[in-house]
């Protein structure tokens, strides 16, 4: 199969993880007999370096000409940059703004998965973080409150504020029919997160959910109130599957999830559209502390690239292997300087990328 990856190496340790990534798909690439075909656009401060803008017209036609878009990070020191002098629309974030919005990604997935190897660095209680977790939170990213109508008004003298809150059944159905296809995937179940005690907005949800729900027999789906979910998550992580939810929730939840795997350097992402299309990341930034150094972890951005073989090429097989040479890797003790702990070996961001390329044989 010939796979058409758009890439964005980015700012900071970006295209340090990208590299590896590269690394990591090319030895996959070999094993399973595929071939890659990689184009690297600019974006964020490297792009306005160049072009004077955090993304150009150019750039976004490449990217959707590909087949996924694999990109590291972008963005540097917010107090020191100067690209964070410029105006907001000018600055580097701007630009994962444009692409979002210029290629329709509407689907945002983030799993927490706690490794056993890495079970001390979760901060939830040892009898919870010993059961381990692999959850999956799929946020609807173009809708809802952020952007909903908003206004600041005085009235008789008094400062007002109003922000709304719209989903229509499309938007919902279209991230819910993702949320099932997804589960599939995976062990099967959906958790479908809102505030259907209050809001008229997540009465919806919950309606098109049950909807969608009807042609997934073999899927599970649950509700869950969104104030539960959050003390669930850190109560019994091991309950979840798939957390669907809109976007302020999955916001909020996703970065709760993060939190309680302890590992930011291990977090994938990815952004879908409605079509195999998707925008492969890691959840971290671009860690302008650590640039340069070889000493990034490139594991999210290797599992990233992995979900990129899963939900835009079908490429089960190949994602799993690359899924089970990093467990190998944690499993042998290796460790970047950001999980490092007492007694395993320490690697470089280049070491860490070899070793994942070996262990996929
Ligand atoms: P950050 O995630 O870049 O860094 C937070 C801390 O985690 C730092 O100490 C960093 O060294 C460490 N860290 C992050 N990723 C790591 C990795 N792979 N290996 C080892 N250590 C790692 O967050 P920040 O410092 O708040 O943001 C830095 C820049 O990144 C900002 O410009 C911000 O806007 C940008 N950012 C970009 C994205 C994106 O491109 N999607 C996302 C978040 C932040």
């Amino acid at each position: 199969m010939k796979l058409n990856i758009t890439c964005i190496p980015g700012d900071g340790i970006g295209p340090e993880i990208v590299r590896e990534a590269k690394k990591v798909l090319d030895r996959t690439a070999l094993k399973f007999g595929h071939e890659m075909i990689y184009t690297d656009i600019l974006m964020g401060g490297a792009s306005i370096d160049v072009h004077g803008v955090p993304l150009t017209d150019e750039a976004i036609q490449t990217a959707k000409n590909a087949d996924a878009v694999l990109m590291g990070s972008i963005g540097g020191d917010t107090t020191t940059s100067p690209w964070y002098k410029l105006a907001p629309e000018l600055r580097p974030e701007a630009g994962l703004l444009k692409i979002r919005k210029a290629l329709n990604l509407f689907a945002n997935l983030r799993p927490a998965v706690l490794y056993d190897e890495l079970a001390a660095a979760c901060p939830l209680k040892e009898e919870i973080s010993k059961a381990g977790f692999d959850m999956l939170i799929m946020r609807e990213l173009t809708g809802g409150l952020y952007f909903g109508e908003r206004k600041t008004v005085t009235e008789n003298g008094i400062r007002k504020a109003v922000d709304t809150l719209t989903y229509n059944e499309e938007e919902i159905r279209r991230i819910a029919v993702k949320g099932f296809d997804i589960a599939r995937k995976r062990r099967k179940k959906v958790t479908s997160v809102d505030k259907a005690n209050v809001l008229d907005s997540s009465r919806l949800w919950r309606a098109v959910v049950e909807e969608v729900a009807k042609n997934y027999p073999d899927v599970t789906l649950e509700h869950m109130l969104v104030d539960n979910c959050a003390m669930q998550l850190v109560k019994d992580p091991a309950q979840f599957d798939v957390i669907l939810t809109e976007n302020m929730f999955g916001d909020i939840l996703s970065d709760e999830a993060s939190m309680v795997t302890g590992s930011i350097g291990m977090l994938s992402s990815a952004s879908l559209n409605d079509t195999k299309f998707g925008l492969y990341e890691p959840s971290h930034g671009s860690a302008p502390d650590i640039a340069g150094k070889n000493i990034a972890n490139p594991i999210a951005t290797v599992l990233s690239a992995a979900m990129m073989l899963r939900f835009t090429f079908d490429l089960d097989e190949e994602a799993d292997a690359i899924e089970s040479a990093v467990k190998q890797v944690l499993k042998e003790g290796f460790r970047t300087v950001d999980i490092m702990s007492e007694g395993c070996k320490k690697v470089s961001c280049s070491e860490m990328g070899d070793l994942l390329a070996q262990r996929i044989g």
